[in-house]
């Protein structure tokens, strides 16, 4: 339902779940945060979105890159196993592979209609499911591709995904990075003002209100690469694409 993420020189937490609050009007059953913080950490909640501040805030959740998302269930129950950021811990058996540092960290809006055929596969693979969600697949296909070069992963990835997305992915392994990609559902990606030059990705220019005002509209198949101080735009084909960067004077 709500996208926000972020790459920074600054603790993201509190700017990523303030964002998610500006994204609460438009409905959620759970919602959750992700930061890299030696590892992908996360919390998640099925309450709302001050209850997780409270969380991130008592656990001490701080981080410099991480994703957040208010998910309005369509594949499995509204509870917090279900709810994003989804990881992926690699290939392994259960229950151990869950006790694993885990590689991947995804959020996702919309619906992925070949998930079955794909968690098959993955499955095969060796890949443990801990949530009844379409969403999960897309954090062990990324993981499955994934060889160094997390945009690559996510590129090759996308091109198997029938259905809509919206997605922001990150990795233990490439700490200051975030990959997005849309096809079907909204996303922007927010150039930041602040020292350092940190960039945002959401799916509504509204999350980032009062953060930035430079907004760039992706378009369908777009893929954004995300770090701080810098960061570009491909089409489907992995290939550098000019999007133009507008200011928004965004209310909440
Ligand atoms: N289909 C995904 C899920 O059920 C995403 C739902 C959403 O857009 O919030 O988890």
């Amino acid at each position: 339902c709500g996208i926000v993420g972020a790459t920074s020189h600054r603790d993201i937490v509190p700017i990523l779940v303030q964002g998610l609050s500006r994204l609460e009007y438009r409905g959620y059953d759970s919602c959750g945060v992700a930061v890299q913080a030696e590892g992908l950490q996360r919390a998640r909640t099925t309450a709302r979105v001050a209850d997780l501040m409270t969380q991130v805030e008592q656990d001490r959740v701080q981080g410099l890159t991480g994703i957040a998302h208010t998910r309005w269930a369509t594949h499995g129950a509204p509870e917090v196993h279900n709810a994003h950021p989804h990881f992926s811990h690699g290939i392994g058996q259960a229950p151990d592979v869950a006790t694993r540092p885990a590689r991947i960290g995804l959020v996702h809006n919309g619906i992925i209609e070949n998930h079955e055929s794909l968690r098959a596969a993955l499955q095969a693979k060796g890949y443990v499911f801990a949530s009844q969600t379409d969403t999960e697949v897309i954090a062990h296909l990324i993981d499955s591709l994934y060889d160094g070069d997390l945009f690559e992963a996510v590129r090759a990835a996308v091109a198997q995904l029938t259905g809509a997305y919206a997605i922001a992915v990150i990795c233990r392994d490439e700490p200051q990075r975030v990959v997005g990609a849309r096809a079907g559902s909204p996303l922007v990606l927010g150039v930041g003002q602040g020292e350092g030059g940190e960039n945002f990705l959401a799916s509504d220019a509204m999350a980032l209100a009062g953060v930035t005002d430079q907004i760039v509209y992706l378009e369908e198949g777009d893929l954004a690469d995300l770090q701080p101080g810098k960061y570009w735009i491909a089409g489907r084909d992995g290939r550098p694409v000019q999007r133009k960067v507008r200011t928004v004077h965004a209310h909440s």
